[in-house]
């Protein structure tokens, strides 16, 4: 991925509109691109903050953005490993599926 790709998808991952490959595809890139990390973090820190205002709840001023960024890079960090997970998963089950299937098909043609 390239900085111009990463920065078309600041605004979608920040709403949570990517999905999960697109989602790592982004993390990888922020996390080795400092240019497209610092607008994200900008964008990051604007949204929240708006979003604070619709929710029309305290801001705290203590609140640090940067750290509420590192949060959710991390949360989404871990929400892809439980998707690959899950995936790994439903490969292997699938797998065990046909293995018997096919051994079932064996004991009835022998
Ligand atoms: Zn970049």
């Amino acid at each position: 991925m390239n900085c111009s790709e990463a920065l078309s998808m600041v605004s979608p991952y920040v709403r949570r509109e990517l999905s999960m490959q697109d989602t790592e595809d982004f993390l990888n890139h922020i996390e080795e691109c400092q240019s497209c990390r610092d607008e994200l973090e900008t964008y990051f820190i604007v949204y929240k903050a708006i979003e604070n205002l619709d929710a029309e709840t305290e801001t705290d001023t203590a609140m640090n953005f940067k750290t509420l960024l590192d949060q959710d890079l991390k949360h989404q960090r871990h929400r892809i490993i439980l998707w690959r997970v899950r995936r790994i998963l439903l490969i292997l089950g699938i797998l065990a599926s046909i293995a018997l299937i096919a051994f079932g098909t064996i004991l009835l043609l022998t």
